[in-house]
């Protein structure tokens, strides 16, 4: 009898399943339904990017580029830096264009994280950042932000640091819950990880949208943090690229030139031509990012109100494009359950909160919507939201 194909499989992707991201948007696919599951961000390019884009491929811009991304880029990338982070950087030792932040997480994960060591993630945190770290196989701590504000507590935190502590990871504004670590929190972050010489990996994907006056500060800011934080940036959802797989790393000169060699070996380089696409995106007038936040203060409403109207109680993001909800007030006893509903009885695709969570009953009454779609999708999204208490009481009864 022949053994399952599991034989081949190496241990460090023992477990690892396929994300509940992507799993709901196959199915939305399926049903043809208003996909709020995975955050693919389809809409569309800035024009001037488009256009620069196009000019790379016509004019031949083919061939690899160095490793750490082509010199232009790292320009305005370091400037960006300077004037949006306070992290003023240097473009040829310090910067460095990866695959998307996923590139560069990958990147840092491999250099860094071997087995033995500790790493301390944030609950509820985006599940890549989990599995990547599993893939370096690690041990796993996690501190779990609570009640509806998603407060970190220090001590618990304090607690989860350990003499094996080799990195944390946090992510602001946070996906999936829109949490923006203010100074309070992170100044603690910073503190802990100076005591216990530990790397801080950041991922500040979502830096640009905030709400509610909330202002995006970097961790790599703090006193003693310069020298040991690996920022994590990249364009995909501040230029709506999710598919054009561009990001980048910050980090001090040795740190960033062992992730050079890394990501070298990984994917070579990101992708040329779209890399002087890009370029043109620094060009955009301070109008962009503002219609970008305010557009998402319009869509942010559009799914607080539909979650309103369907009994799903919203824990209300102070950032980024997500919102969870709890499912409870709409007769739910599980987040599981409320996506089916969702999905086969309303057509809106979500992903269950369990699966942001190391301890997955933590976020067993949540679900995740995203809301980065334009007006009219979240339109027919709010449309099919509001007929959840119906198709509650349909599948109840069959
Ligand atoms: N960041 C997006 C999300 O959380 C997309 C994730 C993905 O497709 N891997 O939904």
């Amino acid at each position: 009898m022949l053994r399952p194909m599991t034989r081949f499989e190496a241990a460090r992707i023992r477990g690892i399943q396929q994300s509940d991201i992507r799993k709901q948007s196959r199915r939305c696919a399926e049903v043809s339904g208003v996909n709020l599951g995975q955050g693919i961000c389809d809409q569309p390019v800035p024009d001037v990017v488009k256009a620069a884009a196009k000019a790379a491929v016509d004019g031949d811009e083919s061939i690899y580029s160095k490793y750490e991304g082509i010199d232009a880029l790292r320009r305005a990338i370091a400037g960006k830096m300077a004037d949006y982070n306070g992290l003023p950087c240097d473009p040829d030792t310090e910067v460095m264009v990866t695959a998307g932040s996923t590139g560069g997480f990958v990147a840092a994960v491999l250099s860094f994280i071997e087995p033995g060591d500790e790493v301390l993630l944030i609950s509820p945190f985006y599940g890549y950042h989990m599995n990547i770290l599993r893939m370096a196989q690690p041990t796993l701590r996690s501190v779990t932000l609570r009640g509806d504000d998603f407060a970190l507590d220090h001590d618990e935190l304090r607690a989860a640091f350990s003499p094996r502590t080799k990195a944390v990871v946090v992510n602001t504004p946070s996906n999936p819950c829109g949490k923006v670590f203010g100074r309070d929190d992170l100044a603690v972050i910073a503190e802990l990880c100076c005591e216990h010489d530990a790397l801080a990996i950041t991922d500040e994907i979502y830096e640009y949208i905030l709400y509610d006056g909330h202002r995006h500060l970097s961790l790599a800011t703090l006193p003693g943090m310069r020298e040991r934080t690996i920022t994590l940036s990249g364009f995909s959802k501040t230029y709506n690229m999710t598919g054009w797989r561009l990001g980048y790393a910050v980090a001090a000169p040795e740190l960033a030139a062992r992730m050079g060699v890394v990501s070298d070996l990984v994917y070579i380089c990101a992708p040329t031509p779209l890399q002087h696409g890009v370029l043109a995106a620094f060009d955009l007038p301070a109008s962009y990012y503002e219609d970008l936040a305010r557009d998402y203060d319009r869509k942010r409403a559009m799914i607080l109100d539909a979650c309103g109207a369907a009994g799903l109680r919203p824990l209300v993001p102070q950032g980024a494009y997500y919102l969870m909800a709890d499912v409870t007030g709409a007769g739910f006893t599980d987040g599981r359950e409320a996506c089916e509903t969702l999905l086969e009885g309303c057509g809106v695709a979500a992903v269950p909160g369990a699966s942001f969570y190391v301890d997955p009953a933590d976020g067993k009454t949540q679900l995740r919507l995203c809301f980065a779609k334009q007006f009219d999708d979240l339109e027919r999204a709010r449309e099919g939201i509001a007929r959840l208490p119906d198709a509650r009481r349909g599948a109840a009864r069959a």
